[in-house]
Protein backbone atom coordinates (compact mmCIF):
# COMPACT_ATOMS: atom_id res chain seq x y z
CA UNK A 1 0.00 0.00 0.00
CA UNK A 2 3.01 2.82 0.67
CA UNK A 3 3.44 2.86 -3.48
CA UNK A 4 0.24 3.42 -4.43
CA UNK A 5 0.26 6.40 -6.44
CA UNK A 6 -2.50 9.04 -6.80
CA UNK A 7 -4.33 7.70 -10.21
CA UNK A 8 -6.39 10.63 -11.83
CA UNK A 9 -7.68 7.64 -14.66
CA UNK A 10 -11.30 8.67 -15.93
CA UNK A 11 -11.96 4.86 -15.42
CA UNK A 12 -11.58 2.18 -14.48
CA UNK A 13 -10.45 4.37 -11.30
CA UNK A 14 -9.22 4.63 -7.79
CA UNK A 15 -11.15 2.75 -5.42
CA UNK A 16 -10.44 3.75 -1.71
CA UNK A 17 -7.77 2.47 0.26
CA UNK A 18 -10.16 0.63 2.81
CA UNK A 19 -12.72 -1.18 -0.21
CA UNK A 20 -9.53 -2.90 -1.37
CA UNK A 21 -8.10 -4.02 2.39
CA UNK A 22 -11.45 -5.57 2.95
CA UNK A 23 -11.78 -7.19 -0.48
CA UNK A 24 -8.47 -8.77 -0.21
CA UNK A 25 -8.67 -9.55 3.57
CA UNK A 26 -12.13 -11.80 2.25
CA UNK A 27 -10.47 -12.99 -0.58
CA UNK A 28 -9.57 -16.33 0.32
CA UNK A 29 -12.32 -17.21 2.77
CA UNK A 30 -15.78 -15.01 3.02
CA UNK A 31 -17.17 -14.74 5.93
CA UNK A 32 -16.32 -18.23 6.62
CA UNK A 33 -17.91 -19.95 3.69
CA UNK A 34 -14.53 -21.46 3.15
CA UNK A 35 -14.23 -19.81 -0.58
CA UNK A 36 -13.90 -16.56 -2.40
CA UNK A 37 -16.55 -14.50 -3.26
CA UNK A 38 -15.01 -15.02 -6.71
CA UNK A 39 -15.89 -18.92 -6.24
CA UNK A 40 -19.24 -18.80 -5.01
CA UNK A 41 -22.54 -20.09 -6.92
CA UNK A 42 -24.91 -16.62 -7.52
CA UNK A 43 -27.75 -19.24 -6.35
CA UNK A 44 -25.93 -19.61 -3.12
CA UNK A 45 -27.12 -18.26 0.52
CA UNK A 46 -23.92 -16.55 1.06
CA UNK A 47 -23.82 -14.82 -2.48
CA UNK A 48 -27.82 -14.33 -2.62
CA UNK A 49 -27.16 -11.98 0.64
CA UNK A 50 -24.52 -10.16 -1.09
CA UNK A 51 -26.58 -9.42 -3.69
CA UNK A 52 -29.93 -8.37 -1.95
CA UNK A 53 -27.58 -6.48 0.77
CA UNK A 54 -25.98 -4.50 -2.06
CA UNK A 55 -29.02 -3.40 -3.57
CA UNK A 56 -30.80 -2.57 -0.13
CA UNK A 57 -27.77 -0.12 0.50
CA UNK A 58 -27.86 1.59 -3.46
CA UNK A 59 -31.93 1.93 -3.00
CA UNK A 60 -31.02 4.00 0.60
CA UNK A 61 -28.60 5.49 -0.43
CA UNK A 62 -30.13 7.17 -3.57
CA UNK A 63 -33.03 6.92 -2.13
CA UNK A 64 -34.61 4.66 -4.78
CA UNK A 65 -38.21 4.84 -5.06
CA UNK A 66 -40.11 1.62 -4.52
CA UNK A 67 -41.36 2.15 -8.43
CA UNK A 68 -37.96 1.38 -9.52
CA UNK A 69 -36.17 -1.65 -10.53
CA UNK A 70 -32.61 -1.94 -9.45
CA UNK A 71 -30.98 -4.55 -12.81
CA UNK A 72 -27.18 -5.48 -11.99
CA UNK A 73 -26.13 -5.68 -16.11
CA UNK A 74 -23.18 -6.80 -17.92
CA UNK A 75 -22.04 -4.40 -21.15
CA UNK A 76 -20.67 -1.49 -20.31
CA UNK A 77 -22.59 1.42 -20.30
CA UNK A 78 -22.37 1.13 -24.21
CA UNK A 79 -24.55 -1.86 -23.96
CA UNK A 80 -27.54 0.68 -22.44
CA UNK A 81 -26.94 3.05 -25.69
CA UNK A 82 -28.55 -0.23 -27.50
CA UNK A 83 -30.87 -1.38 -24.79
CA UNK A 84 -32.45 2.07 -24.18
CA UNK A 85 -34.01 2.73 -27.19
CA UNK A 86 -34.72 -1.27 -28.08
CA UNK A 87 -37.18 -1.13 -24.84
CA UNK A 88 -38.46 2.73 -24.56
CA UNK A 89 -39.11 3.06 -28.22
CA UNK A 90 -42.92 2.50 -28.07
CA UNK A 91 -44.32 5.35 -30.49
CA UNK A 92 -40.81 5.52 -31.99
CA UNK A 93 -39.42 9.09 -31.14
CA UNK A 94 -37.14 10.29 -29.23
CA UNK A 95 -34.94 13.52 -28.37
CA UNK A 96 -31.34 13.09 -27.80
CA UNK A 97 -29.05 15.99 -25.92
CA UNK A 98 -25.82 16.02 -27.59
CA UNK A 99 -22.93 17.24 -25.12
CA UNK A 100 -20.25 14.78 -26.20
CA UNK A 101 -17.93 11.95 -27.14
CA UNK A 102 -20.37 9.26 -25.02
CA UNK A 103 -24.33 10.97 -25.57
CA UNK A 104 -23.16 11.44 -29.22
CA UNK A 105 -22.83 8.01 -29.56
CA UNK A 106 -25.73 6.83 -27.87
CA UNK A 107 -27.37 9.01 -30.17
CA UNK A 108 -25.68 7.03 -33.58
CA UNK A 109 -26.93 3.73 -32.00
CA UNK A 110 -30.42 4.92 -31.46
CA UNK A 111 -30.91 6.28 -34.61
CA UNK A 112 -30.64 2.11 -35.93
CA UNK A 113 -34.13 1.77 -34.14
CA UNK A 114 -36.18 4.85 -34.59
CA UNK A 115 -36.85 8.37 -35.37
CA UNK A 116 -34.21 10.07 -32.98
CA UNK A 117 -33.99 13.86 -32.74
CA UNK A 118 -31.41 16.11 -31.76
CA UNK A 119 -33.45 18.58 -29.20
CA UNK A 120 -29.79 20.10 -28.46
CA UNK A 121 -25.97 19.93 -28.37
CA UNK A 122 -23.06 22.03 -27.66
CA UNK A 123 -20.93 20.58 -30.77
CA UNK A 124 -20.94 24.64 -32.25
CA UNK A 125 -18.45 24.95 -29.18
CA UNK A 126 -16.54 21.98 -28.92
CA UNK A 127 -18.61 20.96 -26.14
CA UNK A 128 -17.44 23.08 -23.67
CA UNK A 129 -20.95 23.39 -22.37
CA UNK A 130 -24.09 21.83 -21.18
CA UNK A 131 -26.92 23.87 -23.46
CA UNK A 132 -29.98 25.85 -21.44
CA UNK A 133 -33.52 24.52 -21.02
CA UNK A 134 -34.53 27.56 -23.22
CA UNK A 135 -32.12 25.61 -26.09
CA UNK A 136 -33.33 22.65 -26.04
CA UNK A 137 -36.35 21.44 -28.53
CA UNK A 138 -37.88 19.18 -27.08
CA UNK A 139 -40.44 17.12 -28.50
CA UNK A 140 -43.66 16.59 -26.08
CA UNK A 141 -44.41 13.09 -28.11
CA UNK A 142 -41.07 11.89 -27.77
CA UNK A 143 -40.94 8.00 -25.75
CA UNK A 144 -38.07 9.90 -23.60
CA UNK A 145 -35.36 12.51 -23.95
CA UNK A 146 -32.08 11.50 -23.13
CA UNK A 147 -28.86 13.01 -21.61
CA UNK A 148 -25.46 12.58 -20.25
CA UNK A 149 -25.66 13.44 -17.08
CA UNK A 150 -21.70 14.57 -17.26
CA UNK A 151 -19.43 14.02 -19.95
CA UNK A 152 -16.06 12.57 -19.37
CA UNK A 153 -13.88 13.33 -21.62
CA UNK A 154 -14.96 17.21 -21.91
CA UNK A 155 -15.38 17.75 -18.30
CA UNK A 156 -19.09 19.60 -18.25
CA UNK A 157 -22.03 18.37 -16.25
CA UNK A 158 -25.63 19.03 -15.81
CA UNK A 159 -26.44 21.35 -12.61
CA UNK A 160 -30.20 20.91 -13.57
CA UNK A 161 -32.85 18.53 -14.88
CA UNK A 162 -34.55 19.93 -17.52
CA UNK A 163 -38.28 19.67 -17.66
CA UNK A 164 -39.53 17.38 -20.40
CA UNK A 165 -42.90 17.60 -19.49
CA UNK A 166 -43.44 14.76 -18.19
CA UNK A 167 -41.61 12.88 -21.17
CA UNK A 168 -39.18 10.39 -19.31
CA UNK A 169 -35.90 11.33 -18.99
CA UNK A 170 -32.67 8.87 -19.45
CA UNK A 171 -29.21 9.87 -17.76
CA UNK A 172 -26.08 8.20 -18.64
CA UNK A 173 -24.64 8.83 -14.71
CA UNK A 174 -21.50 6.46 -15.52
CA UNK A 175 -19.20 8.97 -14.31
CA UNK A 176 -20.77 11.10 -11.88
CA UNK A 177 -23.27 8.79 -9.74
CA UNK A 178 -22.83 9.02 -5.84
CA UNK A 179 -20.94 12.28 -6.05
CA UNK A 180 -24.19 13.80 -4.95
CA UNK A 181 -27.53 13.69 -3.71
CA UNK A 182 -30.12 13.04 -6.49
CA UNK A 183 -33.75 12.74 -7.34
CA UNK A 184 -34.13 9.59 -8.84
CA UNK A 185 -38.20 10.34 -9.52
CA UNK A 186 -36.84 13.08 -11.96
CA UNK A 187 -35.28 10.16 -14.20
CA UNK A 188 -36.74 7.49 -16.19
CA UNK A 189 -33.82 5.25 -16.47
CA UNK A 190 -30.49 6.40 -14.59
CA UNK A 191 -27.76 3.85 -15.98
CA UNK A 192 -23.80 3.64 -15.55
CA UNK A 193 -20.54 1.54 -15.46
CA UNK A 194 -19.23 0.77 -12.18
CA UNK A 195 -15.79 1.21 -13.11
CA UNK A 196 -15.78 5.44 -11.87
CA UNK A 197 -17.62 5.97 -8.71
CA UNK A 198 -19.12 2.36 -8.29
CA UNK A 199 -16.43 0.03 -8.54
CA UNK A 200 -14.99 -2.24 -10.57
CA UNK A 201 -15.60 -2.84 -14.49
CA UNK A 202 -17.81 -5.61 -15.58
CA UNK A 203 -20.95 -4.12 -13.84
CA UNK A 204 -23.27 -1.73 -14.83
CA UNK A 205 -26.33 -0.58 -12.91
CA UNK A 206 -29.51 0.24 -14.53
CA UNK A 207 -32.14 2.34 -12.56
CA UNK A 208 -35.41 1.71 -14.32
CA UNK A 209 -38.77 3.10 -13.55
CA UNK A 210 -41.35 -0.04 -13.75
CA UNK A 211 -43.81 1.31 -15.91
CA UNK A 212 -40.56 1.01 -18.84
CA UNK A 213 -40.16 -2.61 -18.33
CA UNK A 214 -41.97 -4.86 -20.70
CA UNK A 215 -42.33 -2.76 -23.97
CA UNK A 216 -39.08 -3.78 -25.77
CA UNK A 217 -39.15 -4.71 -29.51
CA UNK A 218 -40.24 -8.07 -30.08
CA UNK A 219 -36.91 -8.96 -31.81
CA UNK A 220 -34.79 -7.44 -28.82
CA UNK A 221 -32.50 -10.23 -27.91
CA UNK A 222 -33.20 -11.48 -24.21
CA UNK A 223 -29.99 -10.25 -22.33
CA UNK A 224 -31.37 -6.74 -23.74
CA UNK A 225 -34.41 -6.88 -23.15
CA UNK A 226 -35.20 -5.20 -19.34
CA UNK A 227 -38.11 -7.33 -18.52
CA UNK A 228 -36.25 -11.00 -17.76
CA UNK A 229 -34.10 -9.40 -16.12
CA UNK A 230 -35.96 -7.31 -13.91
CA UNK A 231 -38.30 -10.35 -13.21
CA UNK A 232 -35.26 -12.61 -12.26
CA UNK A 233 -34.01 -9.92 -10.23
CA UNK A 234 -31.07 -9.69 -12.12
CA UNK A 235 -30.37 -13.44 -12.36
CA UNK A 236 -31.79 -14.34 -15.14
CA UNK A 237 -28.38 -15.74 -16.10
CA UNK A 238 -24.93 -15.40 -14.32
CA UNK A 239 -24.84 -11.92 -12.99
CA UNK A 240 -21.43 -9.78 -12.45
CA UNK A 241 -20.88 -11.58 -9.22
CA UNK A 242 -17.46 -10.23 -8.21
CA UNK A 243 -18.35 -6.67 -9.08
CA UNK A 244 -21.27 -6.85 -7.75
CA UNK A 245 -19.79 -7.43 -4.55
CA UNK A 246 -16.80 -4.69 -4.92
CA UNK A 247 -19.78 -2.08 -5.27
CA UNK A 248 -21.18 -3.51 -2.09
CA UNK A 249 -18.06 -2.79 -0.39
CA UNK A 250 -18.10 1.12 -2.16
CA UNK A 251 -21.19 1.55 -0.65
CA UNK A 252 -20.63 0.35 2.39
CA UNK A 253 -17.81 2.67 2.78
CA UNK A 254 -20.21 5.50 1.66
CA UNK A 255 -22.27 5.05 4.33
CA UNK A 256 -19.12 4.95 6.50
CA UNK A 257 -18.34 8.10 5.31
CA UNK A 258 -21.68 9.77 5.67
CA UNK A 259 -23.64 9.09 3.00
CA UNK A 260 -24.02 11.46 -0.72
CA UNK A 261 -24.49 14.74 1.20
CA UNK A 262 -20.66 14.14 2.11
CA UNK A 263 -19.42 12.74 -1.02
CA UNK A 264 -21.02 16.46 -2.48
CA UNK A 265 -19.02 18.62 0.05
CA UNK A 266 -15.80 16.72 -0.74
CA UNK A 267 -15.96 16.48 -4.10
CA UNK A 268 -17.33 19.85 -4.12
CA UNK A 269 -14.23 21.16 -1.86
CA UNK A 270 -11.75 18.97 -4.52
CA UNK A 271 -12.87 20.94 -7.15
CA UNK A 272 -12.99 24.18 -5.66
CA UNK A 273 -9.72 24.16 -4.71
CA UNK A 274 -8.36 22.95 -8.33
CA UNK A 275 -10.57 25.40 -10.56
CA UNK A 276 -9.69 28.17 -8.26
CA UNK A 277 -6.13 27.65 -8.98
CA UNK A 278 -6.67 26.90 -12.89
CA UNK A 279 -8.63 30.37 -12.88
CA UNK A 280 -5.70 32.65 -11.15
CA UNK A 281 -3.28 30.66 -12.99
CA UNK A 282 -2.51 32.34 -16.66
CA UNK A 283 -0.25 29.36 -17.58
CA UNK A 284 -3.28 26.88 -17.65
CA UNK A 285 -6.31 27.17 -19.14
CA UNK A 286 -9.64 25.17 -19.12
CA UNK A 287 -12.01 25.90 -21.93
CA UNK A 288 -14.86 24.62 -19.97
CA UNK A 289 -18.02 27.11 -19.43
CA UNK A 290 -17.79 28.03 -15.50
CA UNK A 291 -21.32 27.28 -14.58
CA UNK A 292 -21.18 23.92 -16.27
CA UNK A 293 -17.49 22.48 -14.87
CA UNK A 294 -17.78 18.78 -13.97
CA UNK A 295 -16.98 18.06 -10.20
CA UNK A 296 -15.33 14.51 -11.51
CA UNK A 297 -13.18 15.48 -14.23
CA UNK A 298 -11.35 18.40 -14.50
CA UNK A 299 -10.06 19.33 -18.33
CA UNK A 300 -7.16 21.89 -18.76
CA UNK A 301 -4.11 22.69 -20.83
CA UNK A 302 -0.95 24.06 -20.69
CA UNK A 303 0.34 26.79 -23.27
CA UNK A 304 1.04 24.49 -25.99
CA UNK A 305 0.88 20.63 -26.76
CA UNK A 306 4.54 20.11 -26.19
CA UNK A 307 4.44 21.36 -22.99
CA UNK A 308 0.93 19.04 -22.41
CA UNK A 309 3.00 15.86 -23.14
CA UNK A 310 6.08 17.26 -20.86
CA UNK A 311 3.41 17.38 -18.12
CA UNK A 312 2.16 14.17 -18.85
CA UNK A 313 5.27 13.02 -18.44
CA UNK A 314 7.00 14.29 -15.52
CA UNK A 315 3.71 14.39 -13.27
CA UNK A 316 3.76 10.28 -13.85
CA UNK A 317 6.78 10.58 -12.70
CA UNK A 318 6.22 12.88 -9.57
CA UNK A 319 3.35 9.87 -8.37
CA UNK A 320 0.32 10.70 -10.20
CA UNK A 321 -0.60 8.65 -13.35
CA UNK A 322 -3.52 9.38 -16.32
CA UNK A 323 -3.36 12.80 -16.30
CA UNK A 324 -3.06 12.95 -19.91
CA UNK A 325 -6.25 14.32 -21.42
CA UNK A 326 -8.60 12.18 -24.12
CA UNK A 327 -6.90 12.28 -27.57
CA UNK A 328 -10.41 14.25 -28.90
CA UNK A 329 -9.25 17.02 -26.45
CA UNK A 330 -5.97 16.89 -25.96
CA UNK A 331 -4.16 18.85 -22.72
CA UNK A 332 -4.67 17.81 -19.46
CA UNK A 333 -7.67 15.46 -17.63
CA UNK A 334 -7.72 15.06 -13.87
CA UNK A 335 -10.72 12.65 -12.39
CA UNK A 336 -11.34 13.39 -9.20
CA UNK A 337 -14.30 10.68 -8.41
CA UNK A 338 -14.99 10.03 -4.68
CA UNK A 339 -11.87 8.18 -3.82
CA UNK A 340 -9.58 10.79 -4.76
CA UNK A 341 -9.11 12.37 -1.28
CA UNK A 342 -8.02 15.92 -0.70
CA UNK A 343 -4.59 15.32 -0.37
CA UNK A 344 -4.10 14.18 -4.08
CA UNK A 345 -5.73 17.14 -5.56
CA UNK A 346 -3.30 18.71 -3.09
CA UNK A 347 -0.47 17.20 -4.28
CA UNK A 348 -1.42 17.54 -8.18
CA UNK A 349 -1.51 21.44 -7.79
CA UNK A 350 1.68 21.44 -5.97
CA UNK A 351 3.00 19.74 -9.01
CA UNK A 352 1.14 21.88 -11.80
CA UNK A 353 2.75 25.20 -9.72
CA UNK A 354 6.30 24.16 -9.48
CA UNK A 355 5.65 22.94 -13.21
CA UNK A 356 4.25 26.45 -14.06
CA UNK A 357 7.26 27.96 -12.70
CA UNK A 358 10.04 25.64 -14.35
CA UNK A 359 7.76 26.25 -17.66
CA UNK A 360 6.89 29.62 -18.07
N1 LIG B 1 -20.79 6.95 -20.74
C1 LIG B 1 -19.89 7.69 -20.09
C2 LIG B 1 -20.32 9.02 -19.54
C3 LIG B 1 -18.59 7.23 -19.94
O1 LIG B 1 -17.68 7.97 -19.30
C4 LIG B 1 -18.24 5.98 -20.48
C5 LIG B 1 -16.86 5.38 -20.36
N2 LIG B 1 -15.91 5.98 -19.75
C6 LIG B 1 -19.19 5.24 -21.18
C7 LIG B 1 -20.46 5.75 -21.27
C8 LIG B 1 -18.87 3.92 -21.78
O2 LIG B 1 -18.80 3.00 -20.76
P1 LIG B 1 -18.39 1.47 -20.97
O3 LIG B 1 -16.97 1.46 -21.31
O4 LIG B 1 -18.72 0.88 -19.63
O5 LIG B 1 -19.26 0.92 -22.05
Amino acid sequence: AEKRIYNFSAGPSMLPLEVLKKAQSQMLNYEGSGMSVMEMSHRSKAYDAIIKKTEERLRTILAIPNNYKVLFLQGGATSQFSMVPLNLLQKGKADYIVTGYFANKAYAEAKKYGDIALAGTSKDKDFTYIPKQQELALNKDADYVYLCANNTIYGTEWKYVPDTKGVPIVADMSSNILSKPIRVEDYGIIFAGAQKNMGCAGLTVAIVREDLIGHAKEFTPVMMDYAPLAEKDSMYNTPPTYAIYILGLVLEWIEEMGGLAVMAKRNEEKAKLLYTYLDTSDFYQTQVNPSDRSLMNVTFRSPNAELDALFAKESAAAGMSNLKGHRAVGGMRASIYNAMPMEGVETLIAFMKKFEEENK
